[in-house]
């Protein structure tokens, strides 16, 4: 089982948040940086929002309105100033704005309107459980001795700044867990 097996991977304190927006909020939307010449950073987000919890609505022509009940798209109808109504044809009911999701818009400017990659199945997410393997002084993390552990460990090893000690952490992956199979054991 390797991390490039998974469509998408998260850390232990991500692990019940995500399994969450799988069972209630349409799955895990990964978002990637489109900045030309920037980094390779993304943001996970759940795939959907409550109208009622957005900052600023989304126009209901970009976003696409799910019935609560039925889990299809529905359309707005006649709406009144101050109270939009949604019918689902479906199950021939209204809803009020706040309660009806839509997609869950882009969490930054970096992330252009480029859709999402979203992920519905707890199968294709990995739950990367990290182990320390070294600490070094100081706070430079391209000095040799962190790279040279870095590169002694595998592709995933990675340092990070430990700002209460200040000292430099090393970490590898200990163990992989399918997401799906995550609070199980
Ligand atoms: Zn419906």
């Amino acid at each position: 089982m390797k991390i490039s097996d998974f469509k998408h991977s998260c850390s232990p304190e991500h692990a019940v948040k995500f399994q969450s927006w799988i069972a209630s909020r349409g799955g895990v939307a990964n978002w990637k940086s489109q900045e030309i010449g920037g980094s390779q950073q993304s943001w996970s987000t759940p795939a959907t929002i409550r109208l009622g919890d957005c900052d600023t609505a989304p126009s209901f022509v970009l976003t696409k309105p799910i019935c609560p009940q039925c889990k299809i798209p529905i359309r707005q109808e006649g709406a009144q100033p101050g109270q939009v109504l949604l019918h689902c044809t479906a199950c021939s009911q209204d809803f009020k704005a706040n309660d009806v999701l839509v997609d869950y818009p882009e969490p930054n400017w970096r992330c252009g309107k480029v859709p999402p990659t979203i992920i519905t199945d707890a199968k294709d997410i990995c739950v990367i459980v990290d182990k320390e393997i070294d600490r070094f002084e100081g706070t430079n993390l391209n000095c040799r001795r962190v790279q040279d552990a870095i590169s002694h460990n595998g592709p995933d090893t990675y340092a990070q700044f430990d700002s209460r000690t200040d000292e430099i952490v090393v970490f590898t992956p200990e163990k992989l867990v399918p997401l799906n199979e995550w609070g199980a054991e």
